[in-house]
């Protein structure tokens, strides 16, 4: 029967916590993702900074929980069995505009509760980081800041919700919501489900998904942004994350030293129209580059291996323009976290939550599970709720005897398919046999890191696709890179499970 207490709309970071917190409770719950996996939307290309604290406007909802999520950090990927570098930040500036911000933020920090802030002179900013351009008049340094892999937390989650009850359906796209006398009817095309509360995690679509049982409020007008990665050669150039105050006005850079040895450059701020549209843009990498060279000259950027897109849900309030008969935006954003209870309810909506989201996720999942249980009523603690999810085997990160003995166990723990970061066709199998598992080349890849060395999957991605035919049962020509027809083989024929294969465009 799909019938359920709560339903979540969207596989997001928000939508991945939400879960994995509802299942604190003793609830029916289940989590509908359009995509063929988790973590495709804004939460794949981001910064993947874990934040102290210092930048938001000391007592609101979104300082207090960025803090409590910083110095909570290591705990939760220590549960979720995800990657950590609690590497902690810097600022830097070049002049007095960027002092003045800097000393502000710092104040602010105080103020907001951020442990170990300290302002640094140029000489104590210089022995953090060496290669910094020597012209850097101040720095704000934050120990508890960190950097985490977006979608390897989020699929945790998942993965942890999982376990604990609740079911995880992909491929479900919520195209319709009948508000019922005691709850909602939400379908999935031909699909029908039932459930007494909803949480709207859509991400880019929230405004959409509200839009289904209300009048516009808040719309997602987006903004794209750039990035740059450098190969692990430049990696150890940076030890801290840098964020970046310029002089004029505009963004900064930021820099991140990645879980996994790269360095992480962006993000630029250009105009985009499409709220689906990942793609990067030339003047985007252009201003990164341009920014680079003021704050570290010398970072080698012919080790850049990989650029990327991410788009930014900026929200909105909204009303409605008696000449034009169009929502017509309010002439400045919302920069709080935005939870919208809208009736009939309960219904819940994080709309258009930007940075820091990522680090907020259980924090906001949290938040929002708690009042939908308190707006459900009658709803007791699940006793059996496991707050661990058992981590991947991660063959690298093991000493050589243990991972001689696994190789004696499965000798496919002893074939590395992805040569750059060493990965094992024992792994890549494990991501695709997991649940919510791997379907297509990008969902090995969020689940493992193959494909994100130096070659960018130039040696591997074949072996891959091979492993992925083989273990789903079909024929290499269906496996998909990332998405509904990104197949990557042309003209491959029949499928081994005489399928017919799909066209290749
Ligand atoms: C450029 C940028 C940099 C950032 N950097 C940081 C950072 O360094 N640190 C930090 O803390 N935060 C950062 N953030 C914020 C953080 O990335 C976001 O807050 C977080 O990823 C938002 O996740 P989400 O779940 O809301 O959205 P998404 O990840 O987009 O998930 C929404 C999901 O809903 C699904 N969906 C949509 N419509 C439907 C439907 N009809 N039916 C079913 N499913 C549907 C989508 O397919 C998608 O999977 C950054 C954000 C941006 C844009």
């Amino acid at each position: 029967m799909n019938r359920y207490d709560v339903i979540v709309i969207g596989g997001g970071l928000l939508g991945c916590f939400a879960a994995r917190n509802l299942t604190r409770y003793k609830l029916k719950i289940a989590l509908l993702e359009r995509r063929e996996d988790l973590c495709t939307g804004i939460s794949r290309a981001n910064t993947a900074i874990v934040y102290s604290g210092y930048d938001m406007k000391p007592g609101t909802l979104k300082a207090k929980m960025c803090v409590q999520a910083a110095q909570g950090f290591g705990e939760l990927c220590a549960e979720l069995g995800v990657r950590y570098s609690p590497c902690g930040s810097v600022m830097v500036c070049f002049g007095p505009r960027g002092a003045k911000i800097l000393r502000q933020k710092y104040e602010q920090g105080i103020e907001n509760g951020v442990q170990g802030i300290r302002l640094l002179n140029p000489q104590e900013v210089l022995e953090l980081e060496p290669n910094l351009n020597p012209r850097v008049v101040l720095g704000l340094y934050a120990p508890e800041a960190g950097t985490v892999i977006p979608w390897e937390l989020g699929i945790a989650a998942a993965e942890n919700a999982l376990q604990n009850g609740a079911d995880i359906l992909l491929n479900s796209e919520v195209t319709d919501i009948t508000p019922l006398e005691n709850g909602f009817k939400v379908s999935c095309g031909s699909q029908t489900f039932w459930t007494r509360g909803i949480i709207n995690c859509a991400g880019l679509a929230a405004d959409e998904i509200l839009e289904k049982v209300s009048s516009p409020k808040i719309r997602i007008f987006p903004s794209g942004g750039d990035y740059l990665v450098l190969d692990t050669k430049a990696g150890g150039y940076i030890r801290h994350v840098i964020f970046h105050e310029p002089e004029q006005k505009g963004k900064g850079l930021t820099l991140v030293p990645t879980v996994e040895g790269n360095i992480l450059l962006g993000p630029s701020e250009v105009p985009i129209e499409d709220k689906d549209s990942f793609a990067t843009s030339s003047e985007g990498l252009a201003e990164i580059k341009a920014l680079v060279s003021e704050v570290i000259p010398s970072l080698p950027l012919e080790h850049v291996i990989r650029s990327f897109g991410a788009i930014r849900p900026n929200p909105y309030w909204v009303h409605l323009d008696p000449l034009s008969g169009r929502y017509v935006p309010e002439d400045k954003g919302i920069n709080s976290f935005t939870i919208l209870e809208s009736s009939p309810g309960p219904f819940l909506s994080l709309i258009g939550i930007k940075t820091p989201g990522l680090t907020c996720a259980n924090e906001l999942g949290k938040y929002v599970a708690n009042k939908m249980a308190e707006a459900l009523g009658d709803v007791v603690p699940n006793p059996a709720f496991n707050p661990k999810r058992p981590a991947p085997l991660r063959l690298n990160d093991l000493p050589l005897a243990q991972r001689a003995r696994l190789v004696e166990e499965n000798p496919l723990y002893g074939k590395i398919v992805c040569r750059c970061r060493k990965i094992t066709e024992g792994e890549i199998v494990d991501s695709i046999r997991r649940k919510p598992g791997a379907v297509t080349i990008d969902g090995v890849k969020r689940r493992t890191g193959s494909g994100t060395g130096r070659c960018q999957g130039s040696f591997c991605t074949q072996r891959i696709i091979e492993i992925l035919a083989r273990e789903l049962g079909c024929s290499p020509a269906e496996i998909c890179k990332d998405g509904k027809g990104s197949y990557v083989i042309r003209n491959m024929g029949n499928s081994s499970s005489g399928k017919k294969a799909t066209r290749n465009d």
